[in-house]
C-alpha cells in the first residue's frame, strides 16, 4: 500500500517530465551558486584547513545554540558578519534555508498582513506555511502594485503590522527589484522590508557586501537574509537586523531553537570566505563582463548585471532536451523545470562564474543556439 503510492507519485511525475534524479556536475561548470569560485580554489581551501587545524576546531558543535551549540566564534563571527554589511546585529542559522524559514515564521504573527513577489524563494514560502499571518503575492517587481497594496490596506487597517518580502538578485530570474523605490515605498506606508540577498552577497556592491548595503538602504530594511552557501563558498547564513530582532529571534525562531548549531569547522569557511571577498575586485569585474558578453550573444534587449542569466524554453520536456544537448557537448547547464517555475516558463539557468571565460561563455552560445536553429525540438514536447 505504502510502496504503491510512492510508485504511482513518481509515475506521475516521469508522465510530467518532471522527475528528478541526483546528478553529479560534469563539465564546463554554468550551473553551481559557486560565483566567484571560492569552492574550487584548492588553495583557499587548504587555508581553511590549516585555520582548523591551528585552531583546533571541532566538526560537531554538540547541541542547538540554546543548549550546549554556543560558543564565543560564533558570536565573533556573527559581529564580524554584522558590520560588514552595516548591520546592527546577526544571527547565524545552518542554511539559507533555515533562516528563511525562522524569517516567516518566527516574526509575522497573526493579524499581521504578508505582501510577497510571486518568485521569492520556496524557503520563503514555506516560512508562510509554518505562519498564522494572512499573505499575498503581487506580481513580479511591479512596485506600482505593492503601492496600491499598501494603501489600500493602510485606509483600512492603519495599525496593522505590514510586511514586504522580496530577493535583491531573484534565484530563477537572475534580476533585480528596483529596491530604492521600494524602499520608499515601505517607508511611506510604514511597512517593514525583507530582503533575501542570497544571490547578491560577494557579487554585488564594490566589497561584495550586496545590493542593500551597496545602495544605502541598510538603515530601511527591517530584516535581510544573507547565505554562505553561494558566493561564500561555505554554508549557513544570516538573519541581519537590530539587535532587538536577533534576541527576538533567539527567543522564538524554530529552526534555531531546535536544530543543532554550524559548527566551529564550518564557520571557519565562512569567516575566511569573508575576508576575501572585499578584495575580489578582479573577479567581479570579469563576472560583470562576460554577463555582457552573453547577452550581446543572446542579443537580451534589457542589459543588467546579474550572474544568473535566463534563457526560456517552454515545456519540461524541450528543456530537458535542450540542457541534454548542452551537456553532451561539456557544458554543465541545468533546465528549471515547472513546478519549480510556472508551466510555460521552463528555462535553463545559466549561471556565470568568474572561473569561466569569455570563449567559453561564446561556445556555450554557439552551442545553444544550434540546437534552437534545430527543428522540430517540439516533438515530443510533454507540458
Ligand atoms: N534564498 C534563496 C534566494 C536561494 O536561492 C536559496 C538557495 N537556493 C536559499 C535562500 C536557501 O539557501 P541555502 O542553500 O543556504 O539553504
Amino acid at each position: 500500500m505504502y510502496a504503491a503510492y510512492l510508485e504511482r507519485i513518481l509515475a506521475e511525475k516521469i508522465a510530467r517530465q518532471a522527475y528528478r534524479a541526483l546528478r553529479p556536475s560534469e563539465g564546463i561548470d554554468f550551473c553551481s551558486n559557486d560565483y566567484l569560485g571560492l569552492a574550487r580554489d584548492r588553495v583557499f581551501q587548504q587555508r581553511i584547513g590549516a585555520w582548523i587545524a591551528a585552531h583546533q576546531l571541532s566538526h560537531g558543535s554538540t547541541g542547538s545554540r540554546l543548549l550546549s551549540g554556543a560558543y564565543p566564534f560564533l558570536d565573533e563571527v556573527e559581529q564580524y558578519v554584522a558590520r560588514f554589511h552595516q548591520a546592527p546585529a546577526a544571527l547565524i542559522f545552518s542554511s539559507g534555508y533555515m533562516a528563511n524559514l525562522a524569517l516567516m515564521s518566527a516574526i509575522p504573527a497573526r493579524g499581521d498582513l504578508v505582501l510577497y513577489d510571486q518568485f521569492i524563494h520556496a524557503s520563503l514560502r514555506d516560512g508562510l506555511r509554518m505562519s498564522f499571518a494572512h499573505h499575498r503575492a503581487f506580481a513580479h517587481n511591479d512596485i506600482q502594485q505593492v503601492d496600491e497594496l499598501l494603501k489600500k490596506r493602510r485606509e483600512r487597517y492603519p495599525g496593522q503590522r505590514i510586511f514586504v518580502v522580496v530577493e535583491s538578485v531573484y534565484s530563477m530570474d537572475g534580476d533585480q527589484p528596483d529596491l530604492a523605490r521600494l524602499a520608499a515605498v515601505c517607508e511611506q506606508y510604514e511597512a517593514a522590508l525583507l530582503v533575501d540577498e542570497a544571490h547578491a552577497v560577494g557579487v554585488m556592491g564594490p566589497r561584495g557586501e550586496g545590493l542593500v548595503t551597496s545602495l544605502g538602504l541598510s538603515e530601511k530594511c527591517f530584516a535581510r537574509v544573507v547565505t554562505f552557501g553561494k558566493a561564500l563558498g561555505a554554508h549557513g547564513a544570516a538573519i541581519l537586523g537590530s539587535e532587538l530582532l536577533r534576541q527576538y529571534c533567539i527567543n522564538t525562531a524554530r529552526p534555531l531553537i531546535y536544530s543543532t548549531a554550524l559548527p566551529p569547522a564550518a564557520l571557519a569557511a565562512v569567516y575566511l570566505a569573508y575576508q576575501q571577498i572585499p578584495d575580489m575586485h578582479m573577479q567581479r569585474e570579469h563576472l560583470q563582463r562576460l554577463a555582457l558578453c552573453w547577452q550581446q550573444q543572446m542579443k537580451t534587449r534589457e542589459q543588467f548585471f546579474s550572474p544568473i542569466q535566463v534563457v526560456r524554453i517552454p515545456g519540461n520536456a524541450r528543456v530537458k532536451a535542450c540542457a541534454q544537448y548542452l551537456q553532451a557537448a561539456g557544458f554543465d547547464v541545468r533546465p528549471i523545470l515547472h513546478p519549480t517555475v510556472p508551466r510555460g516558463e521552463e528555462r535553463l539557468r545559466i549561471v556565470l562564474h568568474s572561473f569561466n571565460t569569455e570563449s567559453e561563455v561564446i561556445a556555450l552560445a554557439q552551442k545553444l543556439r544550434e540546437w534552437q536553429e534545430e527543428p522540430l525540438h517540439d516533438e515530443d514536447d510533454n507540458r
